[in-house]
């Protein structure tokens, strides 16, 4: 057989390996797959940054306790002042002194009552964050078991393709070794860019691009042998 005829056909059977290594690749089953796991991919993002959020917020309320904790105190001692001074009698009391120690235990309790507020509205923060948490980690692990099934699905469908992807490899490795060897090194060299590196001529046109051949290249190709690639696409010709 001519030598063009046996690359042509070796394309024809790599043609069909490829196109139904493409459906193995492609069933509805694996894109399914791959969505749910750029999902899962996104959600570990978001949990790893909700956590962080968590630690801030525990953070701070642990700062507030220590501060509350503090301030309960200083009160305590204010509080204690006032009542030491209480034990002095009336036409010693300085009312300045009186005035001072009654306006410093009332910040402090000011301050309290805002620290106070401040835990409220962190430990808010932080039970929103905990039941948002919750929500997404009951999510992913839903989907992580359609994830699984999938997986298994998918394992199944290839192990189904698994007999014709060998008879079809076999088949084209068995057409490869037939074609001359320089050749089928042009045929991969011009794979690179054309998935198709042969072309059929007819009526003086390649097939590969639709684009008229010069006589030139006609009358070389119809000498038997020659190899002639097309001027425009880079393509081998092939004339039946
Ligand atoms: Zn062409």
């Amino acid at each position: 057989m001519e030598k063009l005829a046996l690359l042509y056909e070796y394309q024809q059977s790599d043609a069909k390996l490829e196109a139904f290594e493409k459906k193995l690749k492609n069933t509805a089953t694996r894109k399914q797959l791959i969505k749910l796991q750029d999902y899962l991919k996104k959600q570990q993002v978001l949990l790893k940054d909700m956590e962080k959020k968590a630690m801030v917020d525990q953070n701070s309320l642990s700062e507030i306790d220590a501060q509350h904790a503090k301030m309960t105190k200083m009160l305590g001692k204010k509080h204690k002042d006032i009542s030491e001074y209480e034990k002095v009698e009336a036409q010693e009391l300085d009312f300045n002194v009186v005035k001072g120690l009654v306006s410093e235990y009332e910040t402090t309790y000011e301050n309290i009552v805002k620290q106070k507020r401040k835990a409220v509205a962190v430990e808010k923060k932080a039970d929103d964050t905990e039941k948002k948490l919750k929500e997404i980690l009951s999510h992913v692990s839903k989907v992580q078991k359609d994830f699984a099934l999938l997986k298994k699905k998918h394992a199944e469908e290839l192990h189904a393709g698994a007999g014709e992807l060998d008879k079809l490899k076999k088949a084209s490795e068995a057409a490869a070794k037939k074609v001359d060897a320089d050749l089928l090194k042009r045929y991969k060299r011009i794979k690179q860019n054309k998935p198709k590196p042969v072309a059929l001529l007819s009526d003086g046109r390649c097939m590969g691009c639709n684009m008229d051949l010069p006589s030139s290249a006609l009358a070389k190709i119809k000498k038997m042998g020659a190899i002639v690639e097309c001027e425009n696409c880079g393509r081998i010709l092939y004339m039946k």
